[in-house]
């Protein structure tokens, strides 16, 4: 069968899904770590036929993909649903008449081919159909942009991350060698300015942040985690009541970004999907599964608006670092309570949460998030979470929040900043503690270390305990 025929029925099958499909499928091809790794696979695969290519043809291939690329701009790309799934046909057609005029139009269809990639909304399908479809040098040729392309976005991110007004840059650090002697680098945040001690070096919002379990519904804003004083201005969700917010401004982002999807309704029963969630949060004092709904709920509602940015909630997250989690029962059970609380509202999501997925995204929370201090209140005693956070606060810790440019900063037993939380709401600010030079790396405290008093064992022991590595700062090697 011709590719644009086996495309063509495919299309036609999707298409019924409507909105969820394009939904769906635009973030799958973003973050499977199957069609990635296929990436990965095809692109060393390719590169290595490159290679070959090369000491045959002179460089002809990876000229020929070079100059392709170039040749190619973003806004070729049509960006209504229909246009592009027009325009992905009509790329199909010239592609297929092109290569059986024969191989001297090779170049020509590989491009038309890589136009198609880019507007069809299942990419790693595509690719697959192409595998069996299209003359092998031309499927080379394919594979070899799409692997440039990838590799230029994601050589970009940290020329564009974290934007310049941060103050920050993020950075590879030398950080020894294996035993075999090979170089190993880790990524670090880099101070791009000098700072005094006490002054802000930059403030974020997070991409996601939760109150403890047991804080919900009392004086503390269910979206921004600020402490209600006057009991008169708090807001009620309009339809539960188990949240309040602390202006209609959090009130409405909250609903917007994911309330509105996890909204329990007091006038459901108590078997609804979203009650199960909830009730399990407070049950096990567990916040972390209730955060990555938040997430995924904002991912996919992220899809749904054009906010113009380049790289998405999961391209952020996805370069950090994360704790390896084991699968077990508990984690079963979060990932149906997930499925059955989305499920129904979020097509397609069901089969997105798989296990390697929602593993990873708790281990990015177990290993980056931090514990935010809000309370105005230094006396206040809060029902501690069994999870962890990155944590060295005055304030007692209300909630947890994952933060795009703070989660590089990496710890040491003598930090040179602190974490503040100066409006008494979840935008995380980082003060310098010790004078900043520009070029220094920025280090903040993972763990408490009570007034001092723990040894450099101890410290070590609860470091590699919870964050898995032991602590080679100053400190502890002096020591
Ligand atoms: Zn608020
Ligand atoms: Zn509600
Ligand atoms: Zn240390």
């Amino acid at each position: 069968m011709k590719t644009s025929t086996i495309v063509a029925a495919t299309v036609g099958t999707l298409a019924v899904a409507t909105v969820g499909y394009a939904i769906y499928f635009d973030q799958k091809r973003r973050s499977d770590p199957e069609f990635r790794r296929k990436l990965k696979k095809e692109k060393k695969r390719a590169m290595k036929q490159m290679k070959e290519e090369e000491k045959k043809k002179t460089t002809k291939t990876a000229q020929t993909v070079e100059e392709a690329l170039a040749g190619i701009k973003e806004e070729d790309f049509p960006t209504s649903m229909e246009e592009r799934e027009k325009f992905c046909m009509e790329q199909l057609s010239t592609g297929e008449a092109l290569f059986t005029s024969g191989p001297d139009n090779y170049d020509m269809a590989a491009i038309c081919f890589y136009k198609a990639l880019k507007v069809y909304p299942a990419p790693a399908e595509l690719v697959m159909v192409y595998q069996k479809t299209i003359p092998q040098e031309v499927f080379t040729l394919v594979m070899g942009m799409l692997s440039m392309d990838v590799h230029k976005k994601q050589e970009k991110y940290y020329t564009v991350f974290p934007p310049k007004e941060m103050n920050v840059k993020v950075d590879e650090l030398p950080e020894g060698l294996t035993a075999d002697g090979q170089k190993v680098v880790r990524r670090g945040l880099i101070a791009t300015k000098d700072f005094a001690v006490g002054e802000t070096i930059y403030s974020e919002s997070p991409i996601i942040s939760s109150l403890e379990p047991s804080m919900e519904g009392g004086e503390f804003c269910h979206y921004c985690l600020k402490q209600i004083v006057e009991e008169e201005s708090k807001i009620r969700c309009g339809t539960c009541s188990k949240v309040v917010f602390c202006s209609t401004a959090c009130e409405s982002s909250a609903m917007t970004e994911f309330h509105a999807v996890l909204c329990t309704k007091d006038s459901e029963d108590a078997s609804s999907p979203e009650r199960g969630l909830y009730d399990y949060t407070k049950e096990t004092n567990n916040k972390y599964p209730e955060m990555i709904a938040k997430f995924l709920i904002r991912m996919v509602h992220e899809e749904t608006v054009n906010s113009g940015e380049e790289y998405n909630l999961f391209d952020h997250i996805e370069r950090l670092r994360f704790l390896e989690v084991r699968p077990s029962a508990a984690e079963e059970k979060e990932i149906e309570l997930l499925k059955t609380a989305l499920g129904s509202k979020i097509p397609g999501i069901e089969e997105f949460i798989n296990e390697e997925r929602y593993l990873t995204l708790k281990g990015k929370l177990l290993y980056n998030a931090y514990g935010v201090s809000t309370s105005l209140d230094a006396s206040r005693s809060v029902e501690p979470s069994p999870e962890q956070y990155r944590s060295v606060h005055d304030a007692p810790v209300v909630g947890a929040g994952f933060y795009r440019v703070s989660s590089y900063m990496s710890h040491s037993c003598d930090p040179n900043t602190k974490i503040a939380y100066h409006d008494h709401h979840n935008s995380l600010s980082v003060v310098a503690t010790k004078a900043v030079k520009a070029g220094d790396e920025l280090h903040v405290g993972f763990i408490d270390q009570k007034n001092g008093t723990l040894s450099t064992e101890e410290r070590r022991q609860e470091l590699f305990q919870h964050y898995r590595f032991k602590c080679m700062c100053p400190v502890c090697e002096t020591d």
